[in-house]
């Protein structure tokens, strides 16, 4: 049996680790805190347009993979629906797959896509309830939520029958902010009298015939997620990896060393930790490549211009390059450790805010999973 150590706790991780366990590997996952899985709003975003990519994105990890559209969407089924079975074995049911693209209300009532969603959000799918009367949870101490201005943009945005209704939370603080409802059970509307009810993002236990909205970090939806897909990983923060004759042979973490057959980085992007900002993004652990649009960012062409720091997609799109086994490249396109695989934020050529959100990491690490494990 071949092992494998995947570094990085994210969903990048994650998936890594549940294909490489198919593929019939031991796997160790080290992580040292959360990234920005636990951010995350509550839907996931996994592709939008992958034809349209594939044709006209060359530098995105998922055409570098080389594969084509058959043959990823083949992919991503089979990775979706190991995730549904490994997430609920955790205690947290997903519905949707990367087919399936809804619109869900944030806080604000706004609309955000989403391919998987928690099933406690599923049920506010905005084009389902269009024309439905729903009740917005208020809950009067609570300042940086307001449910009029919910229902007011469901009303006027969704074409959603939203109203407000407020309810009375025993022991809540005076100036109290969303956080204070996370992990309390969801309190019973008095009236009822709408066909489905939409609660602030927190709650546990929540009645039938009700959602959660999105959320703005810290999310309950991140953290929840982040908790389950942390379940069985070994919190350790990788200092140093070591190799020999162009592959790695240990991972070190404080006086712990992490030997494998193969190792997957999914380290993240900015928040993670796996790309370092600065004047030149590097890659923290192995000095591994970093690239914008295809070339080094350490070689002055490939400069950033002044504005395009200023503008978050442009930088978000700097990361580690892969060939199509994803082993990441050096900054002269060369393969550096045969038994290394990178998945996830830490891969750049797309805007990991967008589209691929999730997608990239869903897809690159249940690819890199099977590959650390066949190596
Ligand atoms: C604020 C925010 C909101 C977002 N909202 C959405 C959304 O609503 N929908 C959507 O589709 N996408 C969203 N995204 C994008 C999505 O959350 C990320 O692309 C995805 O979570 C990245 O997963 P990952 O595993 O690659 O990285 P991360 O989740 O960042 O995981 C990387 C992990 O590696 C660990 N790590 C790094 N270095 C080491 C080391 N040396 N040793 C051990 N561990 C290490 C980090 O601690 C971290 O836990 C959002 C992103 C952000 C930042």
């Amino acid at each position: 049996m071949s092992r494998v150590v995947v570094v990085g706790g994210g969903f990048a991780g994650y998936c890594a680790a549940i294909s490489a366990r198919r593929a019939g590997a031991e796997v160790t996952v080290l992580a040292r805190a959360p990234g920005a899985t636990a951010l995350y709003a509550g839907a996931m975003e996994v592709v939008d347009d992958l034809d349209a990519i594939l044709k006209a994105e060359p530098h995105h990890p998922f055409t570098r993979l080389g594969l084509d559209s058959v043959r990823l969407t083949t992919e991503l089924d089979t990775a979706i629906q190991a995730l549904h079975l490994a997430l609920e074995k955790g205690g947290l049911k997903f519905e949707g797959g990367w087919r399936t693209r809804g619109l869900y209300a944030d806080i604000h009532g706004l609309a955000r896509p989403g391919n998987l969603v928690p099933a406690t959000v599923a049920g506010g799918e905005l084009r389902a309830l269009a024309g439905r009367r729903v009740a917005v949870v208020g809950v009067p101490q609570v300042g940086d939520y307001d449910a009029a201005s919910t229902a007011q943009a469901l009303r006027e945005i969704h074409g959603i029958q939203a109203f407000a209704e407020d309810v009375a939370i025993a022991d809540m603080p005076q100036s109290a902010s969303l956080t204070d409802l996370y992990g309390r059970r969801a309190p019973a509307l008095a009236k009822a009298r709408a066909a489905s009810i939409a609660y602030p993002p927190g709650f546990t236990a929540l009645p039938p015939d009700s959602f959660e909205l999105l959320a703005s970090p810290p999310s309950p939806h991140g953290w929840r997620l982040q908790q389950t897909i942390g379940l069985g990983a070994v919190k350790a923060e990788v200092e140093s990896l070591d190799s020999t004759n162009g592959r790695i042979t240990s991972a070190r973490a404080g006086d712990r060393t992490f030997r494998a057959d193969a190792f997957v980085i999914a380290t993240g992007h900015h928040i993670g930790g796996g790309i370092r900002g600065g004047r030149t993004a590097v890659e923290p652990l192995l000095g591994l490549g970093v690239f914008n649009d295809g070339r080094p960012v350490s070689s002055g062409s490939a400069r950033l211009r002044h504005l395009e720091y200023l503008d978050a997609a442009a930088e978000m799109r700097s990361g580690l390059m892969t060939d199509k086994r994803l082993h990441p490249l050096d900054e002269d396109g060369g393969i550096p450790y045969s038994n290394l695989f990178a998945a996830g934020a830490v891969l750049g050529g797309y805007d990991y805010a967008g589209p691929c959100g999730f997608g990239v990491p869903l897809l690159t690490g249940w690819l890199a999973g099977e590959f650390a494990a066949k190596t």
